[in-house]
């Protein structure tokens, strides 16, 4: 038996200007073949594919298709989109007759001219190899799932957990669902439902206490642990997008029994309709949550959610960073910028040099704002690491030429050549800071930050700051959303059933 693996990762948020395009992609580490499977052995998704499928009683020939990820950014440009296509699909054809395909999509990717790619990739697969050959494809909690989606695909499987700490969980629970359907006859069934509403994602942990997501979650995990049931999920979408078809949705796949399918997936949806303002954040001013940080004498981590990188945001917002200078703090107080000009500027200057700077607003420059800093240049470095936490297990990072600029005041800003993850610790090790210790740390990230900061910090606080990842992205303008979608519009009644697809 041979299986087919392969992965297109990219969250897409139509608000940020910057384009993505086929380098990002090239930059961030195409592979391909028999290297992907070697290399993504114990790598997020891939890697729990591969693990899972070498487990198996008969191990089926692992074929790597192709391995295409980019960070979160703007709109994929066409010819972007024109090059993933035939990448994915030439490297299909070169794959010859396999029996199944195990695929790992983010689910929130838009392109110029094409708003659900995933959509567009899995309903050409579908075509191009008939309806028998079954096509299983895992999906962050994030994803924006389509009807082409559900329809090309035979299981749709999602993240249950946000922060996304189950990546690789994931990939063994999307292999399990195969191996059902080829060696135990398993019949996929799904009930897939559309819910007209789109959540700020602050409110979304599923690992806290207590909570709307924890709740919803727990319903999905326990559903997946009856027999019948191959797969259940919930998706509340990532909010930045600017396509039709947008919104939250709820897929439920069991084994040949349409009727549990439909039952769960519209009593989930139904509690995620009537529980959706639990999502709405508590919000504080960038001026108020920098006070409380220096009223605090632990670690006070802010969560600039709309400049998150994770979130697609172009990662150079300085609007914290200009309130931090304000005061002087005990101990370090660590803020990034993306600014690849700042970094080659510093090439030529010796540590120690004092010089200023213009920070900010050059990338984002719809939201953005750019100061002058006078700092000191203290170390340049390479952003490149290994991170497993929210997003990643195992996940290569190279964010490429940074330099550490600090200021009078223990204000350090750690500007990087390109975006990436700026929250993880391992980033702010590799700066040569201890996230832990610092007075301050700032986030740019929304909710996923608290799968490792939550036990060391001593106070967290959401910051409404202006941003290309808004948390009121509802007072944005969007022009191809589907109307009415709450909270955009007050809807007065909905019912699961009004928007439910059987397959
Ligand atoms: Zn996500």
């Amino acid at each position: 038996m041979r299986i087919a693996i392969g992965q297109l990762w990219q969250e897409t948020n139509t608000l940020n200007p910057l384009a993505t395009t086929r380098a990002d992609f090239e930059q961030f580490g195409v592979c391909r073949g028999h290297d992907l499977v070697e290399q993504m052995a114990d790598v997020n998704e891939l890697g729990g594919f591969i693990q899972s499928m070498r487990a198996w009683p008969q191990p089926p020939e692992i074929v790597g298709l192709v391995r295409l990820p980019a960070w979160p950014s703007g709109t994929a440009t066409a010819e972007c989109f024109e090059w993933l296509r035939s990448e994915f699909f030439n490297a299909v054809d070169a794959a010859r007759k396999v029996d199944a395909f195990l695929l790992a999509l983010h689910g929130a990717m838009v392109a110029a001219g094409q708003p659900d790619v995933e959509g567009a990739i899995l309903q050409e697969l579908r075509e191009r190899v008939g309806p028998k050959v079954p096509i299983v494809v895992t999906l962050d909690l994030h994803t924006n799932i389509t009807r082409e989606m559900v329809k090309a695909a035979d299981v749709l499987v999602t993240y249950h957990s946000m922060p996304h700490v189950d990546i690789f969980e994931t990939g063994q629970r999307g292999a399990e669902v195969l191996r059902r359907m080829l060696f135990e006859g398993a019949q996929p069934t799904t009930a897939f439902c559309k819910i007209p509403a789109v959540v700020p994602a602050e409110n979304s942990s599923t690992e806290a206490v207590t909570g709307i997501a924890v709740d919803l979650k727990r319903r999905v995990v326990e559903f997946e642990t009856q027999p019948h049931v191959l797969s259940a999920g919930i998706a509340p979408v990532q909010p930045w997008m600017d396509i039709p078809q947008f919104g939250s949705a709820v897929i439920v796949t069991t084994d040949n029994d349409p009727e549990a399918a439909r039952a769960a997936c519209d009593s989930v949806a139904e509690e995620f309709w009537n529980r959706r303002r639990e999502y709405m954040p508590t919000l504080f001013s960038a001026a108020e949550a920098v006070r409380f940080a220096h009223q605090q004498n632990g670690l006070t981590v802010l969560s600039d959610a709309a400049d998150a990188t994770t979130s697609g945001a172009p990662g150079d917002s300085v609007w914290l960073l200009a309130e931090l200078l304000k005061y002087r703090w005990p101990r370090e107080a660590l803020v990034t910028v993306v600014a690849p000009e700042v970094v080659e500027q510093c090439a030529n200057i010796a540590p120690g040099t004092q010089r200023t700077f213009a920070l900010g607003g050059r990338r984002d420059n719809r939201f953005g704002t750019t100061i002058e800093l006078e700092a000191i240049v203290e170390r340049c470095f390479d952003a490149r690491f290994t991170m497993t936490g929210h997003i990643g297990k195992n996940m290569p990072i190279d964010m490429g030429r940074s330099v550490v600029l600090r200021h009078e005041t223990n204000v350090c800003v750690i500007v990087t050549t390109r975006s990436g993850p700026h929250f993880a610790p391992e980033f702010f090790r590799t700066a040569g800071f201890e996230p832990f210790e610092a007075s301050v740390v700032i986030a740019k990230s929304p909710c996923g930050f608290r799968a490792v900061y939550a036990d060391h910090a001593a106070a967290i606080y959401s910051v409404k700051a202006p941003g290309c990842a808004p948390s009121d992205f509802w007072n944005y303008a969007f022009k191809n959303i589907p109307r009415p979608l709450w909270p955009w519009d007050e809807i007065e009644s909905w019912t699961p059933t009004q928007d439910l697809l059987q397959k």
